[in-house]
């Protein structure tokens, strides 16, 4: 999945959308790890981590998580599946079983922070690009 796909809300969970637009995300820090983007954000007080195959590309393919408790209940089991769980060790227990009473049916998509902030990273594209050009200039120079 890349950022597109998670910033799209599926049919099943279309009963979130007010919810999530009502949600406000911040750009916390973006990381350049082995040519690999790691972006930090911040939304109704959980984390959320989107970590790039390679450099930043709405179009690459990313692993995602958060740290609140419908992340780990509704969705870790079904993105550890489809190979877009970051940090998985975090999630032992969600990955081990099928999430008990909600997202029976695994509807593959990130808990309403994921999908906030990879709305937020859609929409402040060049904002973000510009942080990672200052950033790679910076290292150049330590
Ligand atoms: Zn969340």
């Amino acid at each position: 999945m890349n950022v597109k796909e998670f910033a799209t809300i599926p049919a099943p969970l279309i009963n979130r959308q007010k919810d999530i637009n009502a949600l406000v995300v911040f750009l916390k820090d973006i990381y350049i790890y082995n040519f690999k983007c790691i972006i930090l954000l911040n939304c109704n007080n959980y984390q959320q981590k989107i970590s790039f195959e390679r450099e930043f590309d709405l179009d690459s393919n990313v692993k995602v998580n958060c740290t609140c408790p419908s992340f780990n209940f509704e969705f870790a089991n079904v993105l550890y599946k489809n190979d877009c769980l970051l940090e998985p060790n975090k999630y032992l227990k969600a990955i081990t079983k099928l999430p008990q009473e909600k997202n029976r049916k695994s509807t593959l998509s990130g808990c309403k922070h994921v999908i906030a902030a990879t709305q937020f990273i859609i929409e402040n594209q060049n904002k973000i690009n510009q942080f990672i050009k200052r950033k790679i200039n910076k290292e150049k120079f330590l």
